[in-house]
């Protein structure tokens, strides 16, 4: 059997891998997955754990999550599992919550095939419906990749490899199964979702996918921006931030989900704003893989800022104040952003605020600074302004100066604002009008 066999020759058996002959053990797979596949077994069903948990074990790697495939009905595992919640209207997928793990599980799926087709697919070729239940040899032939279409099978612990996936997987070739085109224009994410592959897994895209990659980008232009916003973050959130950015750009697919950075880093000079970017996604990448929070609103203040400096030098230029265009910038950054992915207003306003308090990093004297470092921003602000200052910004003074603030206690804290100088001095009350002023 080759991986290049049209999806809809099925009568194909597959190549099974006995227990005996790859390395996943149950011991590294999730309790909670065991304990959906052993009571979907013993329920009479068949139950494989499939994708990325059968991938990322195969290559000695931790999983993210486990996803299982099965021949149950969504309506069977409600009876099965009371911590069973449906979910999803394109395709019904049942939730199974333990505490904080779930597991996903699917009923097998097949793609329609001849006139049934044409009432699945859009005119360009996307996908529209394919909620119709399969055969796990059909469910096998619709994913996406040969290495993501791997299934682990729970009554012999063998893994069955309808597509080449195995073969692949020990290649490090990552193949659309069918035809790359067609693949691609039936879900344009699985052009992301190839670049995040080989970026996480450091697999080479097959040659034939390589090229429609190239010219199929604009088909993301059909997907709505809430699917390319959970999309960005699988991309840069996974801890290959940095690889992920590096391979989007090289096949221009970057400029379908930021066509504002993407501009803006064809105008670089010296290399600048792609050093800022290219750091803050190292820095990422490196908090990730140390367990420690990231989040969005960092992540887009970083792509999206090389954008609304470049709306506040027009806008400085056009009389404005600083605070007036800094604000004005970057509601027509985000507003222009959301058209390709969305931001959810719990991220787009820290990421504002982020913006906002990098002027206020210049002021060092009297209470702002200590206002400042009291701000529930200022942690997420400070790296970002140490971030642009280890980009080559003229900030490495100030980044050092706010490091020592923090470190300092309350008495240095005071000598370094000034506060202790202004303190010891007698007050004096200024007249009214002189106040007024001040506070223009
Ligand atoms: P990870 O969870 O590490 O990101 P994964 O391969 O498990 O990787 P999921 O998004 O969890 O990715 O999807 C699970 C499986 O579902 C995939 O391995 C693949 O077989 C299938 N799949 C997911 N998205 C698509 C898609 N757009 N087209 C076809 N098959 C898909
Ligand atoms: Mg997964």
């Amino acid at each position: 059997m080759t991986t290049q066999e049209s999806p809809h020759s099925l009568n194909l058996t597959p190549t099974i891998i006995a227990r005996s002959e790859h390395c996943i053990s149950r011991a590294n797979i999730s309790e909670h997955a065991l304990k959906v596949l052993y009571r979907l077994r013993d329920a009479g069903f068949d139950a494989y754990m499939v994708g990325g948990g059968v991938r990322d074990l195969l290559l000695g790697r931790e999983p993210k999550d486990f996803d299982v495939a099965t021949s149950a009905r969504p309506e069977d595992m409600r009876k099965l599992f009371r911590n069973c919640r449906l979910i999803g209207r394109r395709f019904r997928l049942a939730h199974v919550h333990f505490g904080r793990e779930i597991v996903e599980v699917a009923t097998f799926r097949a793609l329609l095939d001849g006139e049934d087709a044409n009432e699945t697919v859009l005119q360009n070729g996307r996908i529209i419906r394919d909620n119709v239940y399969g055969t796990i040899e059909q469910d096998a032939w619709r994913r996406d990749f040969t290495i993501n279409a791997l299934y682990y099978d729970i009554r012999d612990f063998s893994v069955v490899d309808y597509t080449g996936g195995m073969a692949d997987l020990k290649a490090g070739i990552l193949r659309p199964i069918g035809d790359p085109k067609l693949r691609y224009r039936e879900d344009p994410v699985r052009m992301l979702r190839a670049v995040r592959f080989s970026a996480k897994l450091g697999f080479k895209i097959h040659p034939e996918a390589e090229a429609p990659a190239f010219e199929l980008g604009h088909l993301l232009a059909d997907i709505p921006a809430a699917r390319l916003f959970d999309e960005v973050l699988k991309m840069f959130h996974g801890g290959y931030a940095h690889a992920t950015f590096e391979l989007l750009r090289h096949y221009s697919l970057l400029s379908y989900l930021f066509p504002l950075t993407e501009a803006a880093l064809t105008r670089e000079e010296c290399g600048f704003p792609i050093t800022f970017v290219a750091k803050a996604l190292e820095n990422t990448d490196a908090r990730v893989n140390d367990g420690k929070p990231v989040t969005p609103a960092f992540l887009f203040a970083v792509l999206l800022w090389e954008p609304v400096r470049e709306r506040l030098r027009v806008l400085l230029g056009q009389g404005l104040n600083e605070f007036e265009a800094l604000q004005l910038a970057s509601h027509e950054v985000v507003a222009q952003q959301t058209r390709y992915t969305s931001l959810p207003k719990r991220f787009s306003a820290p990421m504002r605020e982020i913006w906002l308090m990098q002027p206020r990093f210049r002021q060092r004297q009297g209470k702002r600074p200590l206002r400042l470092l009291a701000h529930p921003r200022f942690r997420a602000a400070y790296d970002f302004l140490c971030l642009r200052a280890a980009a080559g910004e003229e900030l490495q003074d100030a980044c050092r100066w706010w490091t020592d603030l923090q470190a300092a206690d309350a008495q240095v804290q005071s000598e370094m604002t000034g506060i202790a100088r202004k303190q010891s001095r007698p007050r004096r009350r200024r007249p009214a009008s002189m106040r007024a002023n001040a506070n223009a």
